[in-house]
C-alpha cells in the first residue's frame, strides 16, 4: 500500500469512505473483545496447575532449617527459595528477600518506607523533604507511575531509546538535582516497548554520579525468563555493576513468578544489597510474621530450579508465540508502507508498543472501543496518564484466544486508519 501521507485530498476522501463502511461492519458485529491488561491466558495457567498437589498431607512440610512451613516464621523466606530465586536473579542467597504474592506491592512498600523513613544509609526520610522527583522511562508500565502519583513524587519522562533509557539525560538531571531520588526501570523485556537494556546502559546506571547521595534504582525485572526467542536477550546484572562501580547500595531488584505460575498467587521477590536488606528487614518484621512458605515450597518443588522455570517458560513460549505473530502480522499487512504507525517486534515479554500518527493514539482507543474492542488506555504508559505526542497505544496479545486477537488487532489496525486519514483531512482543510 501506499504512503498515506502523499495522497490527494480527493483519494483520502475515498479511503475515509471505504474504512468507514467496514467500521460500520465491524460494529454490527457487537463484538467484546478486552485486550486491555496482559494476563496470561488459561492454557498458560493450566501448566502450572500440577504446582497444587506437589505437597502431601501426609508429609512433614518442614524447610531445610527445620522450619514448620504451616506456622508463622520465616520472615525473609525459606533457605530453599532463597536458593532457586537467587539462582534465578543471578544473585547471592544473602542479597533476596521472598515476598508474598506480589512485586508490585513490594515496590509500593519500598517507597511507602522509603516516604516514611529513608532508606539505608540515607539521613531523612523522602516525606519530610520539599519535594521528591522520580525518572520514568517512558513509555513504561502505568503502575509503576501510579504508586508515584499516590506518593505525591513529581515524574520526569525520560525517552526511551531502542537499548534503554536516554542516560545522556539521566546523567545529566541526577548530577545537578538532589531531589531526584530514584529512577523506574523494567530493565528486560520492557513494558510495553520490549526493549532490553545494552551493557553500556546498565553500566552507565551503576556509574552515574547522583547529587542524592540515597539514589535508587527501582529495577522491577518482571520479565527476566518471558523469551520469545530461540536467541534470548541477556542482561547484565545490576547488582554486580553497582558494586563494581562504588554503589552497592543503589539498585533495589524486584521480581516475582506471577507470569510463570499464577498471576495473584505466585511468589515475589526482592534483591538489593546485605545492608538494604538487613535496613528493610527490620520494618518488614513490623509489618508481617512472614509470608506464605506453603506457596514458596510448592514453587520450589515444581520447579526444582533455574533450569526448570526456563524449561517452563519454553511451554508459555509455544502458547503464546503464535499470538505476537499474528498481531504483527496483521499490523504488517493492514498498516505496513502506509507511513502512519510503526511498532516493534519483542524478543520477549508481554507487549506490543505501537506508535500512530501524533496525536491519534485516544482518537484510536476511542474508535476501536466503540467497535466492541477494549485497550489499555491512550496515554496509559506515560506519568499522569499524558503522552506528549498522544501516540503510543500498548497492545497486550496473550489472553484472548487466536481468533478473537485476529479481529481485535483488525478493529486497532482498521481504526489507526481511520484515524490517520481524518487528521490527515482534517489538517487540509
Ligand atoms: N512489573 C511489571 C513490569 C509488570 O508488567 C507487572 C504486571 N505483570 C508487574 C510488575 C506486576 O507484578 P506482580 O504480579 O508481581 O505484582
Amino acid at each position: 500500500m501506499s504512503n498515506l501521507w502523499t495522497r490527494s485530498t480527493d483519494d483520502l476522501q475515498q479511503l475515509e469512505q471505504s474504512l468507514q463502511a467496514r467500521y460500520e461492519a465491524y460494529q454490527s458485529r457487537r463484538l467484546r473483545l478486552d485486550m486491555s491488561r496482559g494476563k496470561p491466558c488459561p492454557e498458560q495457567l493450566d501448566l502450572s496447575m500440577g504446582m497444587l498437589d506437589v505437597l502431601r498431607p501426609d508429609e512433614a512440610l518442614r524447610a531445610a532449617d527445620g522450619t514448620d512451613l504451616r506456622n508463622y516464621g520465616g520472615l525473609d523466606g525459606i533457605p530453599e527459595a532463597k536458593a532457586l530465586f537467587a539462582s534465578f536473579l543471578g544473585v547471592q542467597t544473602g542479597e533476596i528477600l521472598i515476598g508474598g504474592n506480589s512485586s508490585l506491592n513490594m515496590m509500593h512498600d519500598t517507597i511507602s518506607r522509603a516516604m516514611l523513613h529513608g532508606v539505608a544509609g540515607g539521613e531523612v526520610p523522602w516525606s519530610k523533604l520539599p519535594s521528591v522527583k522520580f525518572l520514568c522511562p517512558s513509555p513504561g508500565y502505568d503502575r509503576h507511575f501510579a504508586i508515584c502519583e499516590l506518593f505525591g513524587i513529581e515524574m520526569i519522562v525520560i525517552d526511551m531509546r531502542q537499548d534503554g533509557p536516554d542516560l545522556d539525560r539521566v546523567e545529566e538531571l541526577v548530577r545537578g538535582d538532589e531531589s531526584i531520588k530514584g529512577i523506574w526501570c523494567v530493565p528486560k523485556y520492557s513494558n510495553p516497548d520490549g526493549i532490553t537494556y545494552s551493557d553500556e546502559v546498565v553500566d552507565r546506571l551503576a556509574r552515574m554520579v547522583t547529587k542524592a547521595s540515597d539514589f535508587r534504582i527501582f529495577w522491577d525485572d518482571a520479565y527476566t525468563v518471558h523469551h520469545l526467542s530461540d536467541t534470548p536477550d541477556r542482561l547484565k546484572p545490576i547488582l554486580e555493576a553497582c558494586r563494581a562501580a562504588g554503589h552497592p547500595d543503589r539498585p533495589f531488584i524486584f521480581s516475582s513468578t506471577s507470569k510463570i505460575s499464577f498471576p495473584g498467587a505466585g511468589v515475589a521477590v526482592m534483591a538489593a544489597s546485605e545492608h538494604n536488606l538487613s535496613f528493610i528487614r527490620k520494618q518488614l518484621s513490623v509489618q508481617t510474621i512472614g509470608p506464605d512458605k506453603i506457596n514458596q515450597m510448592r514453587h520450589v518443588r515444581f520447579f526444582g530450579s533455574a533450569d526448570g522455570i526456563r524449561a517452563h517458560m519454553e511451554k508459555h513460549a509455544a502458547i503464546i508465540k503464535p499470538k505476537f505473530e499474528a498481531v504483527l502480522d496483521i499490523l504488517e499487512s493492514e498498516l505496513g508502507g502506509l507511513g502512519i504507525a510503526s511498532w516493534n517486534k519483542p524478543n520477549g515479554g508481554y507487549f506490543i508498543s505501537l506508535n500512530t500518527p501524533d496525536g491519534c493514539a485516544k482518537e484510536v482507543v476511542r474508535l476501536a472501543a466503540e467497535a466492541g474492542v477494549t485497550l489499555t488506555g491512550a496515554g496509559a504508559t506515560y506519568p499522569y496518564g499524558l503522552d506528549p505526542r498522544d501516540r503510543n497505544i500498548r497492545i497486550a496479545p496473550t489472553l484472548p484466544p487466536l481468533e478473537e486477537l485476529r479481529t481485535a488487532i483488525g478493529v486497532l489496525a482498521l481504526c489507526v486508519q481511520l484515524a490517520s486519514v481524518r487528521e490527515r483531512l482534517g489538517r487540509s482543510k
